[in-house]
C-alpha cells in the first residue's frame, strides 16, 4: 500500500470505566481542523467493554466515524490487548495520522503501536498543523524547551501524543451525525499481564484547577510548604510547584507545572518564589491573572505577571493570609 492511500486523522478515544478522558475532545477538535484543511475525515477509535454508547459523544465533538472495539478483554487496560485491538482499527481506517493523549495510558500505548507499525512517534506536541505542501507537521519543544522543533514524519501513519489542556475542544454539537463501525477483536486469553487489583490513589487534577497557588525554590525547606497550603486552602486553590521541589521529593509530580509537568490554564495563578524559567512558563503562560511574589524585581516571571509583588515570601504570604482571613471574617 502506498503512503498516499493513508487519509484522515484518527483520535484514540481514551476512556476509563465508561468516562471519556477530556483530552480526547481536545484532540478531536484539533483533528477536525487538520481534516478540514486536507479535505479528509476524522476518526475515533473507541476501545473498551460495553463502551459503545460513548460513540455519540465522540461524534458530537467532531468525529465523522467511530470505530468501536467491544470486548471483555478490554475491560481493564491490558496494554497487550489494547495494542492488538487498536492495530486492527488502524489497519481498517488507514489514517494519515494518529493523535493520542499524553496521559499515562497514551504514553504506555503509543510507543508500542509505533513500534508495531514501524512508524515515527512525536511525543508531547504543543501544536499540529498542515503546511503549505499539505504535510502534517508536529511541533514540540526541544533542547530543554529553548527551541520549538517542527517535525514531519516520513512513514505513515504519523503518530503524535499531546498533553491535556494543550488544545481546546470544539463546542459540543448534538446535531452532528457520524458513522459507527464495529471492529471484532478476539485476542489471546493470556497476554502475560494480569490486573490483580486497582488501587485508587489521591490524584491532584491541577490541569482543571481554577485557582493555583504555585511555589518554587524560593521556599527554604519542605516544612514551609505549610504556609503555601494555608494560603491555597483560604483561596480554595490547588497547590502547584516548580520542578526542583518535585525533584527534591517535597511534593508529588501531580503538582508540577511546566514542560515536563502539567499544562495549566487557571483563572488565577499565584507564583511564589518562582523565577519563571522557560520550562516553567510554558506550562502556565495561558493563565488568566498571574500574580507573582518574588524578592528579585528582575525575575523573568515578571514578564508573565499582571501583578508583581517584590518581597520576601516569608513576609508577604503570612500578611496575605492575615488580610484574607480578616476579609473572610475567620
Ligand atoms: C528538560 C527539562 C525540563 C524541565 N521541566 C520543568 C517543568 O516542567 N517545570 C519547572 O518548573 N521546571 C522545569 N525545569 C527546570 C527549570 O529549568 C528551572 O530549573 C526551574 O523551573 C526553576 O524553578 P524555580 O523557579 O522554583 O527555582 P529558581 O530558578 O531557583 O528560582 C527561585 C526564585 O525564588 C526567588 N526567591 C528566593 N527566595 C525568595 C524569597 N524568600 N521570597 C520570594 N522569592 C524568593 C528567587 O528570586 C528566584 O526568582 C526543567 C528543566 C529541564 C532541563
Amino acid at each position: 500500500m502506498s503512503q498516499e492511500d493513508y487519509s484522515g486523522f484518527m483520535v484514540f478515544a481514551e476512556q476509563h470505566d465508561g468516562v471519556i478522558h477530556p483530552v480526547t475532545f481536545e484532540l478531536l477538535g484539533k483533528a477536525r481542523e487538520l481534516a478540514e484543511k486536507k479535505g479528509s475525515k476524522v476518526y475515533a477509535a473507541l476501545l473498551g467493554y460495553n463502551a459503545g454508547s460513548l460513540s455519540s459523544e465522540l461524534i458530537y465533538y467532531g468525529a465523522d466515524r467511530v470505530y468501536v472495539v467491544d470486548s471483555e478483554k478490554l475491560k481493564v487496560f491490558d496494554v497487550m490487548h489494547y495494542k492488538d485491538a487498536f492495530l486492527k482499527v488502524i489497519e481498517k481506517a488507514k489514517p494519515e495520522a494518529i493523535l493520542m493523549g499524553a496521559t499515562n495510558t497514551g504514553r504506555t500505548l503509543a510507543p508500542r503501536i509505533s513500534a508495531a507499525l514501524k512508524t515515527g512517534l512525536t511525543a508531547d506536541c504543543t501544536d499540529l498543523f498542515i503546511d503549505e505542501k499539505g504535510n502534517f507537521i508536529q511541533v514540540r519543544p526541544a533542547f530543554s524547551g529553548n527551541i520549538f522543533a517542527h517535525i514531519g514524519t516520513k512513514t505513515k501513519p504519523a503518530m503524535a501524543t499531546v498533553r491535556y489542556r494543550t488544545f481546546k475542544a470544539i463546542e459540543k454539537d448534538t446535531s452532528r451525525k457520524g458513522e459507527v463501525e464495529k471492529v471484532e477483536y478476539s485476542g489471546p486469553d493470556d497476554t502475560g499481564y494480569k490486573v490483580l487489583e486497582k488501587i485508587p490513589r489521591e490524584k491532584v487534577n491541577i490541569s482543571d484547577a481554577e485557582v493555583i497557588v504555585a511555589v518554587g525554590k524560593g521556599l527554604k525547606k519542605k516544612e514551609d510548604l505549610k504556609i503555601i497550603e494555608d494560603l491555597a486552602k483560604l483561596l480554595n486553590a490547588t497547590v502547584g510547584a516548580s520542578r526542583p521541589l518535585v525533584d527534591d521529593d517535597w511534593i508529588s509530580r501531580d503538582h508540577q507545572v511546566g514542560f515536563s509537568g502539567n499544562i495549566v490554564k487557571p483563572k488565577i495563578y499565584i507564583a511564589i518564589g518562582i523565577s519563571g524559567s522557560p520550562q516553567h512558563t510554558v506550562g502556565m503562560k495561558d493563565s488568566g491573572i498571574v500574580i507573582s511574589i518574588n524578592k528579585d524585581p528582575n525575575a523573568p516571571i515578571a514578564e508573565y505577571s499582571d501583578y508583581f509583588i517584590v518581597g520576601d515570601l516569608y513576609e508577604v504570604v503570612p500578611k496575605l493570609i492575615e488580610e484574607i482571613k480578616k476579609k473572610k471574617g475567620t
